[in-house]
């Protein structure tokens, strides 16, 4: 059974399929290193995760690119401010980004080009378009796209042309002064004095990429000039994804990528998780807490990447409860995860979670779908119906299996009946040991509610703590 998934541009659900009879061959925009990932970002690129799991457990070949965006106004003001050389700095954040992807089990890009390392790429499209009268340069050396020149532009966001020239974001509009119309965006940016060190040189003099030409030209290196899909969160749609297709169709006459895929944000109290309004979570507090990155994963999977999805601490708390029931599924059963390759698995009777997944990618459905199945397989197992059998047992397994592959979960059986206590723990109820000793009780109740929150219990004996599961 294919995959069907909605398609932005035809707003409509299309079956994927590869192009070439082979792979299923896709961009996702990888990140701005800069700074950490936030879990919104992380949104995105688990559900981009999940989509290529989902062809891959299905038997679908793919080949998977995600660029890295190591320089823009971002990445060169912070290594400014840091006294660090860009490259050094951009490649600090890009393996800690690279070790988040590793804990969210994220699998690792066929490639992940880097934006920088493509600059010849990108001076090359930039020259053809221009030669083709569809780019222009100004005085002060940068280029621009002239956006009246190609008909379609605004396809993809369906805006209007009056929205167009009034949407442009804070990332387009700083330095562009020089544009003959508002709409027009820039391909090369003409060097400025704060930008330092940080110039390339150009037929137009020096200076530096825009950001949309840099996947633009990442894509066609490496996808070629017409691919399957292309994909990000849902603020890319305009104007990086409009400004991707202009600028690629506008050189090729070819349709650039086939299939949109745009995922709906995170958000908090209604607002959009990002860091310029810093109401922002990352792995590694989250993990200060005490939650683990596939708790994390879990409440990122829990919405349809259709909707926004809210993050609660509550929802951090009903994953870890999920995720226990899974765990002890997995105990009962005697799973024994495997860590091969996920291509061509078999669900047997979680089939059904499959075909949630198959059906646009929905993630809530198959959770749901897979918790039933774990209830009524757990009960049948009680009832003693799978005694001496043990294909159905390898079924169900091999069924489990492939469902974790799925949707990126790593559930480990339970170890004997010893626990491991995650050192977050440990460390949270030292901390309320140590308020018991100063007598500060009100701090003390708050941490023990937190372990609570977290699942633990803490029992005082006389030299010290000792922590147990909280079971209803
Ligand atoms: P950036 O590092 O800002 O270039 O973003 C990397 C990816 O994260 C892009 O695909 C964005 O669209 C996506 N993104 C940013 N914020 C959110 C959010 N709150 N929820 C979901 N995706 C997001
Ligand atoms: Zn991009």
């Amino acid at each position: 059974m294919p995959l069907k998934l909605y398609d932005t541009l035809s707003r409509e659900l299309r079956e994927v399929f590869a192009m070439d009879g082979e792979s299923v061959r896709f961009y996702g925009c990888g990140p701005t290193v800069y700074g950490p990932a936030h879990i919104g970002n992380f949104r995105t690129f688990v559900m981009q995760d999940v989509f290529r799991r989902v062809l891959e457990t299905s038997g679908q070949k793919t080949y998977h690119a995600r660029n890295i965006t190591d320089v823009d106004d971002k990445t060169i003001r912070q290594s400014q401010a840091e006294g660090v050389p860009l490259n050094e700095f951009t490649d600090r954040w890009a393996k800690y980004f690279d070790k988040d992807c590793e804990a969210l089990n994220l699998l690792v890009p066929h490639i992940q080009p880097s934006a920088v390392a493509h600059i010849p790429e990108q001076i090359v499209l930039i020259e053809n378009l221009i030669a083709k009268g569809k780019a222009y340069k100004a005085e002060d050396g940068s280029v621009y796209f002239k956006v009246s020149s190609f008909e379609d532009y605004g396809r993809l966001s369906r805006l209007a042309d009056r929205e167009i020239t009034t949407s442009i974001t804070e990332r387009e509009s700083s330095d562009e002064y020089e544009r003959e119309s508002a709409a027009d965006f820039a391909l090369w940016k003409a060097r400025r004095s704060e930008d330092g060190e940080n110039y390339w040189e150009s037929p137009w003099g020096p200076g530096r990429p825009g950001w949309h030409i840099e996947c633009s030209a990442i894509c066609m290196k490496h996808l070629g000039e017409s691919f399957d899909l292309h994909s990000g969160g849902v603020d890319l749609v305009f104007p990086h994804h409009e400004n991707e297709i202009a600028q690629v169709e506008a050189n090729t006459n070819k349709t650039f990528a086939r299939h949109w895929f745009h995922i709906a944000h995170l958000m908090v109290e209604g607002r959009k998780m990002s860091k310029s309004l810093g109401n922002l979570h990352t792995l590694e507090e989250l993990s200060e807490k005490g939650y683990s990155a596939q708790e994390v994963r879990y409440v990122l999977l829990s919405g349809s990447y259709r909707q926004p999805l809210n993050f609660t601490f509550d929802s951090m708390k009903a994953s870890r409860k999920a995720m226990l029931k899974l765990r002890d599924f997995a105990t009962k059963f005697n799973f024994n995860p495997s860590r091969g390759s996920i291509l061509e698995t078999e669900f047997g009777p979680f089939l059904p979670v499959q075909e949630a997944l198959l059906s646009d990618l929905s993630t809530p459905e198959a959770l749901g779908r897979c918790f039933r199945l774990v209830r009524e397989l757990g009960e049948a197992l009680e009832r003693g119906e799978f005694e001496g059998d043990e294909e159905a047992m390898n079924n169900v397994r091999r069924g489990f299996q492939a469902t974790c592959d799925a949707l990126g979960l790593l559930v480990e059986p339970k170890k004997e009946d010893i626990e491991e206590i995650p050192g977050a723990v440990e460390n949270l109820a030292q901390k309320r040991w140590n308020a018991k000793q100063s007598k500060d009780w009100s701090m003390a109740d708050q941490l023990r509610n937190d372990l609570l929150d977290l699942g633990w219990v803490v029992k005082d004996g006389k030299e010290g703590f000792e922590l147990s599961r909280f079971s209803e």
